[in-house]
């Protein structure tokens, strides 16, 4: 992999001091930050929960969301709900997860005595541990043997002992079990702070057979017998680099997930398989909606036709809506001179994510990861007086960003993806005002998708910052006076906002209960600074603008993603793919089918014609493509002018006039309903 990364040349804005790099910006809403949770861990969380902790309700009698949201929605359910809480939720599940980690590599070494340990994190819903096999070769087979060894381990309850020791001690140590990579971290450990306390953790006492001993800070369980035999798993083998560095050896990484009790680990099998079932990266396939393609390299995105026509629905509606509250569309360049994102201070701050520069003409010039500067340029264009403000800009723009090629998944981690971005620029006293403005356009934009359940984050004034007292109480008022006017329940996570600004970030909730980190507003008092943004107050002075970044789904890629999984791929009519197919029972009837596609397509109908084959196996290959209308055209139609119409959802309606059924598809269609 060729990526050369210059630093500012010029080093032209230093960065604020004690501020470390991927500071510089709201985080992109598609890249929170995976739960890392538990001892020297690298990883980062993986499958469909990747990045994004979520609090799952299910039903567990019947243990389908489908049914629960019939029912009402989870807040409906009664005592047989069963929450499934990711680690970062529960200081419980944390031990136990993290303390499950412990005991699989006890396990792992009890069966493959050279076996050399590395890292067991907890993550999301689970753990994982890297072993180096030392040449042995694991299939999911042999996590059988595993499985039966971890509940010996657990059915003899062996205490889980911490011991502090001296460097020099926990060197000796580690020599003796002859493991070389602890003694890296153990560098590192004592790298990062001399003066850090050492911590080692034994599974059984010192000197007895049944011992184990791990370097670790905790937290666990007090004893393996917390662990209940029926309610962990091990789930899958993959490689992994150690370090998570593709030039270092690579490693055996062991996927397990572990519960409190029984029913709860059978919800969450439940969920993963109806997850599976969903998963965009079959369905896409499957529907033949995107692709990524192996000449063009991973993480970049081909939208075919049928993925491309659901992304122009969703695009058009975020444009109409974007005008009608007050937006004004703007287009923004794909690259830039390196100057502007060193003015910006992205050439500092945000380099890891950033591609090589090019030259043109020896000026070197840089791929965008983000928009914000671009539109700051075009606000920077023009004296700005109080009366122009606010102004509130949106455009989707498409950006590029490094991801290591490991950590790609489907649409939910990509290289390059658009986001659906504004940013407003106004008075501090116009804050409030404008940010109910976005939490009203997210409600109202998630609402049309069909999600309404939400969960609300207020980000706070961290220790380091930038900006004075006076503007982050007024910002952190302003959000709170929106957040209570709104009258939604949020959560205050005090210090945990940018250096830079206070944020709002909304998750959304999907079908199958899983949680999204979709939608964030962040204030930014350090851009404007960088940029030396002004308007003309009422009383003739230069004044600082506030700066708002928002965006409402993140990205469109990561946010189609989730409508495939939310939707299982049946999108409802208004964004379907193919809204009507119509299907002639023999090519006697083709023309006529065509006839009446072409009127459909005329109303803006995506309408198709498929034939040439018997109509049954027709039927059955729209229902496949999950069509939401279908109309089988015989003789009986032609001769009527009618069509037999089918719905996804009812199944047989019958004969219907032709313009009668195109003027009601197409009002469906404008109402966002159903047929
Ligand atoms: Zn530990
Ligand atoms: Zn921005």
């Amino acid at each position: 992999m060729i990526r050369l990364l210059r630093s500012c040349p010029s080093r032209c804005l230093a960065r604020p001091p004690g501020i470390g790099p991927g500071a510089a910006h709201p985080p992109r809403p598609d890249h929170a930050a995976g739960a890392r949770v538990g001892e020297t861990c690298a990883g980062a969380g993986r499958s469909w929960s990747s990045g994004d902790a979520a609090v799952l309700r299910l039903r567990a009698a019947t243990g389908v969301a489908e049914q629960e949201r019939a029912a009402g929605g989870a807040e409906a359910g009664s005592e047989e709900d069963v929450q499934l809480l990711a680690t970062s939720e529960s200081p419980e599940l944390l031990r136990i997860r993290h303390s499950c980690a412990h005991v699989m590599a006890m396990a792992v070494k009890q069966l493959y005595p050279t076996a050399q340990c590395t890292i067991g994190p907890a993550i999301d819903y689970g753990f994982y541990y890297d072993f180096d096999m030392d040449g042995a070769v694991v299939t999911e087979q042999d996590l059988k043997a595993i499985r039966k060894e971890m509940r010996k381990i657990v059915g003899k309850d062996l205490p889980f002992i911490c011991e502090e020791v001296s460097e020099a001690e926990a060197i000796e140590r580690i020599e003796e079990v002859g493991e070389p990579y602890k003694k890296e971290i153990l560098t590192d450990i004592v790298g990062k702070d001399a003066n850090a306390p050492i911590t080692i953790y034994h599974i059984g006492q010192k000197g007895q057979e049944d011992h184990w001993w791990d370097l670790c800070s905790g937290p666990h369980v007090e004893s393996t017998g917390k662990i209940k035999q029926d309610a962990f798993d091990l789930e899958s083998l993959a490689g992994a680099y150690w370090r998570g560095d593709e030039r270092n050896k690579q490693l055996l990484r062991i996927y397990g997930t572990a519960w409190e009790n029984k029913k709860q680990l059978k919800a969450y099998e439940r969920l993963k398989e109806e997850a599976a079932k969903r998963d965009h990266r079959k369905l896409g396939k499957q529907l033949d909606l995107f692709s990524m393609q192996e000449l063009a390299g991973p993480g970049l995105v081909f939208w075919h036709p049928k993925g491309a026509a659901v992304r122009d629905v969703i695009e058009r509606y975020w444009k109409d809506i974007h005008l009608q509250r007050g937006y004004d569309l703007v287009c923004s360049p794909h690259v830039a001179k390196a100057d502007l994102w060193c003015t910006s201070g992205h050439m500092d701050f945000y380099n890891e994510n950033m591609y090589d520069q090019m030259d043109v003409e020896d000026v070197s010039y840089q791929l965008k990861p983000m928009n914000c500067p671009f539109h700051i340029l075009m606000y920077t264009d023009a004296q700005r007086s109080y009366r122009d403000l606010p102004i509130r800009w949106a455009e989707l723009g498409t950006v590029y960003r490094y991801e290591r090629s490991g950590t790609m998944h489907g649409l939910f981690r990509v290289r390059g993806f658009t986001q659906d971005d504004a940013h407003i620029f106004c008075l501090p006293d116009q804050i409030s005002v404008e940010i109910v403005g976005v939490l009203d356009l997210i409600e109202e934009m998630m609402t049309a998708f069909g999600f309404t359940k939400y969960e609300i984050n207020l980000s706070t004034r961290p220790e380091k910052s930038v900006g004075s007292d006076a503007i982050w109480n007024t910002a952190e008022a302003a959000l709170v006076e929106a957040l209570e006017s709104k009258g939604w329940a949020y959560v205050v996570d005090n210090g945990g906002g940018a250096f830079y600004g206070p944020k709002i970030d909304v998750k959304i909730q999907d079908a199958i209960g899983r949680k999204w980190q979709c939608s964030t507003v962040q204030l930014d008092f350090n851009l404007p600074e960088r940029f030396d943004m002004s308007y003309v107050d009422a009383d003739n002075a230069k004044r600082r603008p506030i700066m708002i970044h928002r965006a409402i789904f993140g990205s469109i890629e990561r946010f189609f993603g989730i409508l495939v999984e939310n939707y299982a791929g049946a999108f409802p009519l208004w964004l379907a793919p193919v809204q009507c197919r119509l299907l002639p029972v023999t090519d006697a009837f083709t023309d006529f089918a065509k006839a009446v596609a072409s009127q459909m397509r005329d109303v803006g109908i995506r309408a198709e014609v498929c034939d040439g084959e018997r109509i049954g196996k027709l039927i059955r290959n729209a229902e496949r493509a999950k069509t939401p209308v279908m109309c089988v055209v015989g003789e009986k139609e032609v001769e009527s002018g009618t069509l037999s119409v089918r719905t996804r959802k009812d199944g047989d309606l019958g004969a219907m006039d032709v313009p009668q059924m195109i003027t009601r598809m197409k009002t469906a269609v404008e109402l966002r309903r159903d047929f």
